[in-house]
C-alpha cells in the first residue's frame, strides 16, 4: 500500500514539542496516549454545518480553525501504525477469507494484540484509553485492506464497547471491558426476521425473575456472531409500553438456550460472519442488565448514531482501497495502444474525479466525528457521512473493476472484491433511506419556522 496515497489525502504532522522518543513511547503497541491526548485532538475546526451547540459541548470558539483532516499527533502515530498492519497481515488475508467466508482466529487474535479492540476502553480496564476519531482511524484503514476486517473492529469497537462503557454498571464493566479489549469479541443484537428499519417493533420479549431475567425470541443479520463471546442483546421487558419496554442486556456465549441456528451466505464482506441467533428460555443473571430498565430504545438509538461514523469510515477505506488498487495497476502494469493505460486523459478524469470524492466523503467523516467529541449536534452530519461514503464507495469500487478491464473482473485481484463489499454500507446500520429521512427531518425542523 504505497504511503504517498496517504500523504496526499492527510495534511502533514504540525510541528510537535514532543520528541520521537516521546512520540514513540506513547504508541507502544499502536495505542497508549498521553493524558492530553483528547484534548489535543480537539484543537481543530470542530463545525460545518450547524452552528447550535448542546449543553454539553465544549467551547472551543478560541480553538484556532485547522483543516477538518488534520489528526493530532497521536493519531497520526495510530494511522501509520494500522496502516502497516492492514497492508502487511490484514491485506494478504483478504482473498484466502473471502473465498472461505470465514474470519481467520489469527487475525482476530492479532487484532487484540494490536491493540484494535479496546480503542476507547479505559486503561483501568485494560483498553488503549483513545479517542472515538482514534477508532474511526483504525476501522477507515483496516478497510483499505479488508472492509469485513473492518467492521468486525466496527461493531466491537463502535457499538459493543460503547455501549457497556456508557451504560454498563460498576460491575458490567469490571466484568467485561477487559475481556472486550484483550481477548473476547463481541455481538450487537438488535435486529430480527421481522424488525430491521423498523427495528423497535421487536419480537424479542425479556421476562424478570426473581434471579435475573429469561430472554426468547430470535435475533438476524448479527454481525461477528460466530467469533463473539459477549452479545449485547435487546428484549421487550414490557411491551404494554411499546418500545419504552425495550431493555438491554449482556448474554454470554454458551449461556443454556443460546445458539447460532444460522450462517448467512453473502454478497460481500463474506468474511465477516453474520448469523441468526435463537434465544430459548435464556436466563441472564440480574448483574447483566445494562443500564435501566426501558431505556434500551434511547441505548440503541444514541449507539447507532455514533456507529453510522464508523461505517462511514469504512466506506470511505473501501473506495480508497478500491481506487489505490486500480491506480497502481494503471500507472504502473497495464499497457495498450503503446501507453500505460493510466497516461490515456478518459482514464485520468475519472481517476481524479473519483479521488475527490473519497476526499469530500471523509471530510464529512472526520467533521462528524470531532462534533461527536465536541459534544455539539451530530445526528445529521453522522447520517450525511453514511450516506454520501457509501454511494462514494460504490460509485469508486464500480469505476475501480472497469478501469482495470478484464483483470478487474476476475477473482484473481480484489477489485471485484471491493465492488461486492462496498454494496453494504447502503444497507447496514440504517439503510440510506433511513439516513436520508433523519438528514430531511432534521433539515425540515431547521428551516420551518
Ligand atoms: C451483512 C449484514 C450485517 C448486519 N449486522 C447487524 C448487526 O450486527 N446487528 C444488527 O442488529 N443488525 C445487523 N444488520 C441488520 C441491518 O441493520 C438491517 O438489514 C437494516 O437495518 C435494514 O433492515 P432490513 O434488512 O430488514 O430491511 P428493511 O427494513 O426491510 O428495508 C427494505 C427496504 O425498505 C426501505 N425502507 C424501510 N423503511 C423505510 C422508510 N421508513 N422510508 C423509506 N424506505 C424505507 C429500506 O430503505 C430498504 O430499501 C446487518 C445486516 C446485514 C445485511
Amino acid at each position: 500500500m504505497s504511503s504517498s496515497f496517504t500523504r496526499a489525502l492527510r495534511p502533514a504532522l504540525r510541528t510537535s514539542s514532543r520528541t520521537l522518543a516521546q512520540r514513540s513511547s506513547a504508541i507502544a503497541g499502536i495505542v497508549r496516549p498521553a493524558a492530553s491526548s483528547n484534548v489535543t485532538s480537539l484543537r481543530r475546526n470542530l463545525s460545518s454545518t450547524s452552528p447550535r451547540r448542546s449543553a454539553s459541548a465544549i467551547d472551543i470558539s478560541d480553538i484556532p480553525p485547522t483543516p477538518i483532516t488534520h489528526l493530532s499527533e497521536i493519531e497520526t502515530a495510530m494511522t501509520e501504525s494500522v496502516a502497516k498492519f492492514a497492508a502487511d497481515v490484514v491485506l494478504p488475508k483478504a482473498r484466502e477469507m473471502d473465498e472461505a467466508e470465514a474470519m481467520d482466529p489469527a487475525l482476530v487474535e492479532q487484532m487484540f494484540e494490536q491493540g484494535l479492540m479496546g480503542i476507547e476502553i479505559p486503561e483501568e480496564y485494560g483498553g488503549a484509553g483513545m479517542n472515538f476519531t482514534a477508532a474511526i482511524i483504525a476501522i477507515e484503514e483496516l478497510a483499505r485492506a479488508d472492509p469485513s476486517v473492518s467492521v468486525m473492529c466496527d461493531v466491537h469497537n463502535t457499538l459493543c464497547n460503547t455501549a457497556l462503557l456508557k451504560w454498563g454498571s460498576e460491575h458490567v464493566k469490571r466484568t467485561f471491558l477487559p475481556r472486550l479489549a484483550t481477548d473476547t469479541v463481541a455481538s450487537f443484537c438488535l435486529s430480527e426476521p421481522v424488525s430491521g428499519s423498523d427495528a423497535f417493533a421487536m419480537a424479542t420479549r425479556a421476562t424478570e425473575t426473581p434471579d435475573g431475567f429469561v430472554l426468547n425470541g430470535s435475533k438476524m443479520w448479527i454481525t461477528n456472531s460466530v467469533e463473539a463471546g459477549v452479545f449485547l442483546v435487546f428484549a421487550n421487558l414490557d411491551p404494554s409500553k411499546g418500545y419504552k419496554g425495550i431493555t438491554a442486556f449482556v448474554v454470554e456465549k454458551g449461556t443454556p438456550g443460546f445458539s447460532i441456528a444460522k450462517k448467512e451466505k453473502k454478497l460481500g464482506i463474506r468474511a465477516s460472519s453474520t448469523c441468526v441467533l435463537n434465544f430459548d428460555d435464556v436466563a441472564v443473571p440480574k448483574e447483566n442488565l445494562l443500564g435501566e430498565r426501558g431505556q434500551g430504545y434511547k441505548y440503541a438509538i444514541s449507539i447507532l448514531n455514533e456507529g453510522r461514523i464508523g461505517i462511514a469510515a469504512q466506506m470511505t477505506g473501501l473506495a480508497l482501497g478500491a481506487w489505490e488498487n486500480a491506480a497502481r495497476y494503471a500507472w504502473n502494469d497495464r499497457r495498450q495502444f503503446g501507453s500505460l493505460i493510466g497516461e490515456f486523459q478518459g482514464m485520468q478524469h475519472q481517476m481524479a474525479q473519483a479521488y475527490t470524492d473519497i476526499a469530500a466523503a471523509r471530510a464529512l467523516v472526520y467533521n462528524a466525528a470531532r462534533r461527536k467529541e465536541a459534544g455539539q449536534d451530530f445526528i445529521k452530519d453522522a447520517a450525511m457521512a453514511k450516506l454520501y461514503a457509501s454511494q462514494v464507495a460504490g460509485r469508486v469500487s464500480s469505476l475501480a473493476v472497469e478501469w482495470m478491464g478484464g483483470m478487474g473482473f476476475v477473482r484473481e485481484g480484489l477489485a471485484e472484491k471491493y465492488f461486492r463489499d462496498s454494496k453494504i454500507g447502503a444497507i447496514y446500520e440504517g439503510t440510506s433511506n433511513i439516513q436520508l429521512n433523519t438528514i430531511a427531518k432534521i433539515l425540515q425542523k431547521e428551516y420551518t419556522s
